[in-house]
């Protein structure tokens, strides 16, 4: 656990944030110069991609700061895919430097794991009748991080299904032919590389997981032994229920909380730059502890 050496604010004394958000780099419709304007638009003035496993897309994000009309603060972001026993979780990073050498040769093979991975899920479709989908979801990926959700876009471009949601019920979705396993790394590789980066650690949407709110518990407590900073506490679609016990979840492991509209895409109602139920609590928010720097 990290030191918590700063006095405790509530959550609205401090600048309106959004700490988790996805560009065309992994699996979001917008560049960064396109979300930064659409942050500046909703009124956010602290402001982070995170983009699956890659920081292809901090470096534009940054160049692009200046050129808003409300002032936006960039801050570092990622979301690392990684495993806690049997169970693929996501962990935030913030704040860290993303020209580290040694998180760009984790993410080397991250690259990797995941292309190889799309080749298998490409076979296992195959397999289904569905034609060979690989070319077109490299194209898709572009540059940027390859994923399940690009063979949701190839799916529905080849009428496979009708939506993206379709895909995931019936091909990509946990437990389906498509959701194939990979060697990620584990929870503590993926926070330690966080912070050897300089950076600090949030458990990402707890409740998303399909896990007992039990099996939540025994993660967070896992996480936080594990030198995890930070818990999500408030994005969409949490119940506001969860949202408090999450709060407390954090309390009782002395972490900090942090929030995040998680948005993908324009067409995703229940998202958008800025969106996440407000809420109030007495833990220390990881953006006090951002702005710090
Ligand atoms: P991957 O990183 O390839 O495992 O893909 C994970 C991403 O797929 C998540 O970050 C979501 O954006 C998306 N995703 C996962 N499950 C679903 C689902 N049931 N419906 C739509 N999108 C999903
Ligand atoms: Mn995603
Ligand atoms: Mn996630
Ligand atoms: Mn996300």
């Amino acid at each position: 656990m990290s030191q918590l050496s700063y006095k405790p604010e509530s959550c609205e004394e401090l600048p309106f944030s959004d700490l988790h958000c996805h560009s065309c780099y992994s699996d979001g419709e917008l560049t960064p110069e396109q979300l930064l304007k659409g942050a500046s638009e909703a009124g956010v003035s602290v402001f982070a991609i995170t983009d699956h496993d890659t920081v292809a897309g901090i470096g534009e994000l940054r160049a692009a700061a200046g050129s808003v009309a409300n002032a936006v603060q960039v801050v570092s972001g990622i979301e690392l895919t990684c495993q806690w026993g049997r169970n693929m979780v996501h962990i935030v990073g913030l704040g860290f430097d993303e020209t580290a050498p040694v998180l760009g040769d984790y993410l080397k093979k991250l690259d990797e794991l995941r292309l190889v991975r799309a080749e298998l899920i490409s076979e296992k479709l195959c397999k289904r009748n569905i034609p060979d989908l690989l070319p077109r979801v490299l194209e898709l990926a572009g540059d940027g991080q390859i994923g399940r959700p690009h063979f949701a876009v190839a799916m529905v471009e080849a009428g496979v299904v009708n939506n993206e949601a379709q895909a995931f019920n019936r091909y990509l979705g946990a437990g389906k032919i498509g959701d194939v396993k990979a060697d990620w790394p584990t929870m503590e590789q993926a926070i330690d590389i966080i912070h050897q980066a300089g950076g600090v650690a949030v458990l990402a949407h707890p409740t998303k997981y399909n896990m007992t709110f039990t099996k939540v518990r025994l993660l967070a407590g896992g996480f936080s032994e594990q030198g995890g900073d930070a818990i999500e506490i408030s994005y969409p679609g949490i119940e506001s229920g969860h949202l408090l016990q999450l709060d407390k979840l954090a309390s009782k492991h002395k972490m900090m909380v942090s929030a995040g509209s998680d948005f993908h895409k324009r067409q995703f109602h229940w998202t958008g730059i800025g969106k996440y139920p407000r809420y109030s609590s007495n833990n220390p928010h990881v953006l006090s502890k951002l702005l710090q720097h």
